[in-house]
């Protein structure tokens, strides 16, 4: 699950933590932290999954792994993930795929599914990943622990490599929601350094999680639920979703009717805000310089050939496309529309309802191989999630039951924006009273 890991440094700093605590209460004193290898840490190496950036030594830390340093955390190492957070697999990492324990033929889930391994390993309590469509729900659904997508802007995004900047998001990963909420608590907040961090206060999320959970109206839309989602996923969700009503909340059905474009919409945006970023890899200021370049255009063109791989290549040619003059207003302009309307979709269902009930992945774990050679199936994997993230929302999943052939399957939970509140309390008392077992 681990790229690079760090025991000269976390020794270190346990014992540094070791004489501070003495004189104070740090809430995470000594809490071994995984970070997704896309997240920065100051003199530790950061590849992002991709050869452009295998050497690459950040000169700073993001502010999350500053504020988790400052709180008392030991970030052990650097958890895989695929190239640039672009994956649902891990399969697209440049050094190697996350096999899951559960079936070492199948993949841990992506792009975070080292994050979630490390959790779900017992490596690290907590670790953190990142969302863009789906990266840390998912993986967490594969591997039965706890995974948030924050409210954007809930989290600092300095220090993340930017994938798609409107959609990115730093998540929290754990075994269950009280954790959860401590690191959310450590990390969430303003920062001067990310313009688009919210100024809203910070709930104290592990006091909120003791209220209760009786009278809260729960959602279910039925556009979850249609073709594509496997019987036997379908089955454990429903029987979830009674297990949640049977906590004294009522069910509500309800219609987000324009989550049929959600994947052709994430599929533009996300490719396009990445070929942009994504050109601030030429050779010239981070990583990978090709040798021996006969000129600027050689050393530009073979440095970025052989330093991204294929699917990263794939969505910067997509998302080039999709932003080019004459076709900016066809595709970018009109799937940002259409991300309004999928955003009034949520709206309009949270002024009915407090949270909303869902599958998270419309299968299982699937087989290592079995889609990479697929984009369009390994991108429809992400029907359930994308759309969260195009509408800012939080959402998270927890676990829900087991396959007959022993494969985990998570619920997820949706709010309204900045009300993680709520849903790690739904989540709490949810996976309290129905712990899934195998
Ligand atoms: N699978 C989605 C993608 O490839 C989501 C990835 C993510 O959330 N980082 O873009």
């Amino acid at each position: 699950g681990f790229l690079t890991v760090a025991p000269e440094s976390a020794r270190e700093r346990a014992g540094a933590v070791d004489r501070r605590v003495k004189d104070g209460s740090l809430p995470l004193a000594g809490v071994p932290v995984a970070v997704k290898d896309n997240i920065c840490t100051r003199s530790l190496r950061t590849t992002c999954g991709s050869k452009i950036l295998e050497h690459y030594i950040p000169p700073y830390s993001a502010t999350v792994v500053e504020r988790l340093e400052e709180a008392g955390a030991i970030v052990i190492g650097k958890a895989n993930c695929d190239e640039f957070a672009m994956g649902s697999s891990t399969e697209n990492s440049a050094f190697h795929v996350t096999r899951n324990p559960f079936d070492r033929e199948r993949v841990s889930g992506g792009s975070s599914g080292g994050s979630a391994v490390a959790v779900a390993a017992g490596m690290a309590p907590l670790a953190l990943g990142s969302e863009t469509g789906g990266s840390v729900r998912q993986p967490a659904s594969f591997r039965n622990v706890v995974g948030l997508k924050p409210t954007y802007g809930r989290v600092s995004r300095y220090g993340l490599v930017a994938y798609a900047s409107s959609l990115d998001c730093v998540a929290p990963l754990a075994n269950n929601p009280r954790d959860v909420a401590l690191l959310l608590r450590c990390i969430a907040g303003r920062d001067e350094r990310d313009s688009t961090s919210a100024a809203a206060p910070v709930p104290d999320y592990p006091a909120e999680i003791e209220k209760p959970v009786r009278g809260m109206r729960l959602g279910v839309p039925k556009e979850f639920f249609g073709k594509g989602l496997e019987p036997e996923v379908k089955a454990i969700i429903e029987t979830g979703i009674r297990n949640a009503a049977s906590l004294g909340c009522e069910l509500v059905d309800v219609s987000l009717p324009h989550t049929e474009y959600a994947i052709a919409d994430y599929y533009i945006i996300a490719p396009a805000e990445a070929s942009s970023n994504l050109a601030r890899y030429d050779g010239v200021r981070y990583g990978y310089r090709v040798p021996a370049p006969q000129d600027l255009l050689d050393m530009y063109k073979r440095t970025r050939s052989q330093g991204f791989g294929a699917e990263v290549k794939r969505r910067i040619m997509i998302g080039t496309y999709a932003l080019s003059s004459g076709y900016y207003e066809a595709y970018y302009g009109r799937a940002m529309r259409v991300r309004t309307l999928i955003k009034r979709d949520y709206d309009r269902a949270f002024d009915k309802v407090d949270a909303l009930l869902s599958p998270v992945s419309p299968t299982p774990a699937f087989r290592i191989g079995e889609k990479i050679s697929d984009p369009l199936a390994m991108y429809l994997s992400d029907i359930y999630t994308v759309t969260a993230n195009l509408a800012g929302i939080p959402a998270l999943s927890v676990p829900c039951g087991f396959t007959a052939g022993g494969l985990p399957v998570g619920l997820q939970m949706l709010a309204g924006q900045f009300r993680e509140d709520r849903l790690l309390r739904l989540a709490d008392a949810y996976m309290r009273a129905f712990p899934a077992s195998a």
